[in-house]
């Protein structure tokens, strides 16, 4: 494995795997001038894959409408977000999806250090990472499968990626 700042570096991987592989040949990390210019979070050098989160609001069954609307797509239930003038009113979730909630392998990945620092300086840099358990890159974000190991080992269930 080893480490480019070229973002159009041809052997970079992209996005989540459907299936288990090796670890790409090459990962994308800030260069070291922009990473020294100070990180917005905490130096993690871990993550924990504890699988999606769960609904942040609660879920209502679909009404008849939505349900033809959605016929097919697998749409079982619907997360209204509280009406507070943001221009999301809701999520729409599979049973899947729930089925998934919390569901990661619980393993803990330990990364390269510039890929920490690049994440501590960016925080949405990456929009997958890899579980080495899994032997998958999978999604990271407020929505995504890892949570961080804080810096003194502790675990507050901070999401890789926001
Ligand atoms: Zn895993």
């Amino acid at each position: 494995m080893s480490l480019t700042t070229d973002p159009q570096d041809p052997r970079l991987g992209h996005g989540a795997d459907r299936e288990p592989g090796p670890q790409n040949p090459v990962y994308l990390v800030l260069s070291e001038a922009e990473r020294a210019k100070g990180f917005v979070r905490p130096l993690r050098l871990s993550y924990r894959h504890a699988g999606i989160p769960g609904p942040q609001y609660p879920l209502r069954d679909l009404t008849d409408e939505e349900r033809e609307r959605y016929a097919g797509s697998g749409y079982v239930r619907y997360e209204e977000y509280p009406r507070d003038g943001s221009s999301a009113l809701g999520r729409l979730w599979t049973q899947a999806q729930l089925d998934a909630i919390g569901k990661g392998c619980g393993s803990v990945t330990t990364m390269d250090r510039a890929i920490a620092e690049s994440y501590s300086r960016s925080p949405a840099f990456y929009g997958a990472t890899y579980c080495c358990r899994c032997m998958r890159h999978l999604p990271t974000g407020p929505q995504g499968e890892f949570t961080w190991i804080e810096p003194d080992g502790s675990e507050a269930g901070n999401r890789v990626g926001t």
